[in-house]
């Protein structure tokens, strides 16, 4: 076993650099490397591995993979105080936004919380949370900002002007300006903090963030005396509309084969929501300034969460599967890889390998192709199906089917044939982004050094009897 691990990576080095952290470094840029394919495997390679040697790797892979995930899920306990400190803040400003004289649509406010901490599939950046501060409207009409493939809008107040969000227009028109709302929403926080938050017994301190160009958050930053833990958290706001969904969403969210045709039909019936967000251009318009991005963060949710055809897939006392760790395993990877090339990777955005995931989900639908104890095969056949989407530059936003989260637009050709390579080169090499952290070496080394034990201990052992028989006679 160790020593085909050795192998495998020896192979890589010839090509590679492995740092202490597992991480392949490269000695040329993308662009500047003569010859990639040196790296990887040749088919011959590959054809003299024998059966029973890719056995032996892929149990070292699972062992290697089973404490990557179960590391991951520690760092989950440790942020339970956090979240306790975050759900307490929230709390309370809800409850300030509620009371506030001065806007009355911040009366109706609820919070919804998402993101990857509360789908349980966080996995690095413990101490960031998303927080979302939902507005229930009535009725609003939108229109799709040409060039977006439907995933950018302007919203406009119908029908009956309301006088709740009659502050937030847009000039004259009964356009509602996101910059306006982000604004006051910031002054209104501002003000909470001021006046009402009471803090929490751990004495926490807690600042506003300073504004960021182009980001739809209000940031608020939390540390404690010691200096010890800082959290952060963003707190989006979402308008949430109660009408049919988009037209632009009627081909995507295919879960009927792995969900139910119900499922599908029931979310479809729960609102969706609008949140303050830019496309992410360089030298945007100023009218562009003022879009509402779609969101479905709620249902991104409720099928991370409810991922089984079997309903209690996971429940305690019920078959689970290995669907969340393969999307922990998935987004880790991209997390190491975007800390090592952040410049190529910048437009890498998790949202990327969510999307993925739930096409990997439709695409084998079936609970028993996820078992929990085929971690490893099933990790890669959520890897090849990454590595497909970048080759083919296609990964359909899964609610908004018209849209292309790879097209040129959106990721620079130039990167993605890098992300292409640094992918193919990650599965070529049993994933060196993963290699062994320092406890599994040292766990690794323990049955070894027992067995020297155990060896020693025999040979003691025989010899003792020679010398006795050897006496004696
Ligand atoms: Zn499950």
């Amino acid at each position: 076993m160790k020593s085909i691990s050795t192998n495998s990576n020896l192979k890589m080095m010839s090509g590679q650099v492995l740092n202490n952290n597992g991480k392949v470094s490269h000695s040329q840029s993308a662009e500047a490397d003569p010859s990639p394919r040196q790296r990887f495997q040749t088919p011959i390679e590959e054809a003299a591995e024998t059966t029973s040697a890719v056995i032996l790797r892929n149990k070292e892979m699972s062992k290697r993979f089973q404490l990557i995930v179960k590391k991951l899920s520690l760092k989950r306990d440790e942020r339970s105080l956090a979240a306790e400190i975050i759900n307490d803040l929230t709390d309370q400003l809800i409850d300030f936004l509620r009371k506030n004289e001065k806007y009355a649509c911040f009366k109706e406010v609820k919070k919804l919380t998402t993101g990857s901490y509360y789908e349980y599939v966080k996995i690095s950046s413990p101490d960031e949370f998303d927080v979302m501060l939902i507005i229930p409207l009535l009725r609003i009409k939108w229109e799709e900002v040409e060039g977006f493939s439907g995933l950018f809008y302007k919203l406009f107040v119908s029908r009956m002007p309301r006088n709740d969000l009659k502050m937030f227009y847009l000039g004259d028109c009964n356009r509602i300006s996101p910059l306006k709302m982000i604004a006051e929403l910031r002054t209104l926080i501002k003000q909470f903090l001021r006046t009402s938050y009471k803090g929490c017994q751990k004495k926490w301190n807690v600042k506003l963030q300073r504004k960021t160009q182009g980001s739809p958050a209000v940031t608020l930053l939390l540390w404690n005396s010691e200096g010890e833990q800082n959290i952060s958290v963003d707190i989006v706001l979402g308008l949430e509309v109660p009408q049919k969904w988009p037209k632009c969403t009627d081909d995507g969210m295919n879960i009927e084969e792995w969900l139910s045709k119900k499922t599908k039909g029931d979310l479809k019936h729960q609102p969706f929501y609008f949140v303050p967000k830019q496309p992410c251009r360089r030298a945007l318009a100023k009218d562009l300034k003022e879009t509402w991005r779609i969101s479905f963060s709620h249902i991104e949710k409720t099928l991370l969460m409810n991922h089984g055809a079997m309903k209690n897939c996971c429940e305690k006392g019920a078959v689970h599967c290995c669907r969340k760790s393969c999307l922990k395993l998935m987004k880790h990877l991209v997390h190491i890889l975007k800390e090592q090339y952040p410049k190529e990777l910048s437009k890498l955005h998790s949202y990327c390998v969510k999307t993925a995931y739930f096409h990997s989900m439709v695409r084998r639908s079936r609970d028993d192709q996820w078992p929990a104890s085929k971690v490893v095969e099933c990790f890669l056949n959520i890897l090849d199906d990454f590595i497909e989407h970048v080759e083919k530059a296609e990964l359909k936003h899964f609610f908004v089917a018209t849209c292309n989260l790879f097209d040129s637009m959106n990721f620079a050709p130039k990167n993605l044939k890098f992300l292409l390579k640094v992918l193919k080169e990650q599965k070529a090499n049993q994933i060196p982004a993963f290699a062994p952290p320092e406890e599994y070496q040292q766990e690794a080394l323990v049955p070894q050094s027992q067995n020297l034990l155990v060896k020693l201990a025999t040979s003691s052992v025989i010899l003792l009897i020679i010398v006795f028989f050897v006496k004696i006679f």
